[in-house]
């Protein structure tokens, strides 16, 4: 049987599943994927490539696991634990069984009870390790996202996985991680709404936000050739309060932030702030390629 990915997109990158393992080399490999790259990988080959990116992670891991056990944690427990030393934030979202609310009534069948309770422990296990874990009803997709930037998605259930075939597809591509994560809701880990997702902004944050609206603003206008007081006439407000605004003053209402933005041809929207770097890289990328074109 061919152990190495089944098959791959653009820029194939066989990646040797058995033998002695080279996390160095493959670290080289994986890293060499460009945007938009595909690879395929079987069952053989999915662990060992799936915790070099879990080395590699920066920022956050999301796993979409309908399934899991004392194993399967066992399995990635260094590098769990390696993720939380990184202060790596993994948000984990698990399939709760039908019967979870019964698991303390007594009314279960020993069989039952045995396997809820062996659940409970793999569970707690996972949160030990600093995971959120996050319980879904009837959620099968089995899914992983890193940093925004890498989506795994296929058959293989990451958290509980034995001895099945499966077949588990690596995307390197911001827009394939922004397409899952809204179609899965997997921004809406309650731990993270509840601890850090929710934690105010200190007032320099805050300014620095908006000077990074504002100076994009002025920039434009600049290119644009208007004057402050010809943008001020065409949304019926005043010069002083434009040079305010484009010097990161706070003092502005939001009808007027967005009144400016809409004449300079912007418009204001609200992005998840787990997707907040696939959407700077699409911009990006739209922005060097309008260059390349002119
Ligand atoms: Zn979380």
């Amino acid at each position: 049987m061919n152990k190495t990915p089944l098959n791959n997109g653009t820029n194939q990158i066989p990646i040797p599943a058995t033998g002695k393992k080279n996390t160095k080399l493959q670290k080289e490999k994986l890293s060499y994927f460009g945007v938009e790259d595909f690879q395929v990988f079987d069952e053989a080959s999915f662990h060992q490539a799936f915790a070099i990116d879990l080395e590699n992670a920066r920022e956050s891991v999301i796993i979409h696991s309908p399934f899991i056990s004392q194993r399967g944690v066992e399995r990635y427990r260094e590098s769990i634990a390696s993720l939380r030393e990184r202060e790596v934030q993994l948000c984990a979202y698990i399939q709760e069984p039908d019967d979870w609310i019964q698991r303390n009534q007594n009314i279960l069948p020993i069989e039952s009870s045995s396997r809820l309770e062996q659940l409970e422990c793999s569970l707690a296990d996972l949160q030990l390790l600093g995971a959120h874990v996050n319980l879904r009803r009837r959620a099968h997709e089995k899914l992983a996202v890193i940093d925004d930037s890498i989506l795994w998605e296929g058959s293989l259930n990451i958290l509980s996985h034995r001895n099945t075939s499966e077949r588990m597809t690596r995307w390197v591509s911001p827009n394939q991680v922004t397409s899952a994560v809204v179609k899965h809701k997997l921004d809406e880990c309650s731990h993270c709404w509840s601890s850090g997702g929710c934690k105010l902004l200190t007032d320099e944050q805050l300014h620095a936000k908006l000077l990074e609206i504002s100076s994009e603003l002025a920039r434009k206008r600049k290119y644009l050739g208007l004057s402050q007081r010809e943008i001020g006439a065409s949304i019926g407000t005043d010069q002083s309060l434009i040079s305010r605004f484009e010097h990161g003053s706070c003092a502005i209402n939001s009808k007027t932030v967005i009144h400016i933005a809409s004449r300079l041809g912007y418009e204001l929207v609200l992005v998840p702030t787990l997707l907040r770097h696939s959407v700077d890289e699409m911009v990006a990328r739209q922005l060097r390629a309008r260059r390349t074109n002119r």
